[in-house]
């Protein structure tokens, strides 16, 4: 079967936000990562393939106020939390209860067809970090108090 240009970087795109390296990626990190096959390939491009695969339902579009869209290749319900340390977002599986807000919506006379919700807050890998910075400064002033460290291998942290 003879694929155009198009459809490659398309199905390319696709398999790239499918397979595990590319997580609820921006239309950036989508570009460097296809840019490997596809060298010439423009940024603008890829923001119109993200756009029409938005459009066919293929992948979602995530928008985070103040950060850049990211896009989402699970398309079933679910919902989002940002993490404002290290900008990655992460799935929260499952419905959001809406039945309150769809009662207000209702009443205000819409029809709810979907609610997504996107939240903001710091996950736990960033709490572990934070915390073991925090961590730190007493240990280094309590002088002779510390715990031998197990030196490791090459003096990494
Ligand atoms: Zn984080
Ligand atoms: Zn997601």
């Amino acid at each position: 079967m003879l694929q155009t240009r198009q459809t490659k970087q398309r199905i390319a795109i696709l398999e790239a936000m499918r397979s595990n390296s590319l997580d609820h990626p921006s239309a950036a990190e989508v570009y460097s990562s296809i840019r490997k096959s596809f060298p010439k390939i423009s940024l603008g491009t890829i923001y119109r393939n993200l756009n029409f695969l938005c459009s066919k339902g293929e992948i979602l579009k995530i928008e985070i106020p103040n950060a850049p869209d990211r896009y989402d290749h699970r398309i079933s319900e679910h919902s989002h939390i940002f993490c404002s340390k290290c900008g990655r977002l992460f799935d929260i599986p499952g419905e959001f209860s809406v039945l309150d807000f769809a009662e207000k919506v209702e009443r205000g006379g819409f029809i709810l067809h979907s609610l997504t919700v996107t939240a903001r807050g710091v996950c736990s890998e960033c709490r572990r970090l934070g915390e073991s910075a925090l961590e730190c400064r007493p240990r280094k002033s309590a002088g002779r108090k510390i715990l031998p460290i197990k030196p490791s291998k090459k003096g990494k942290i």
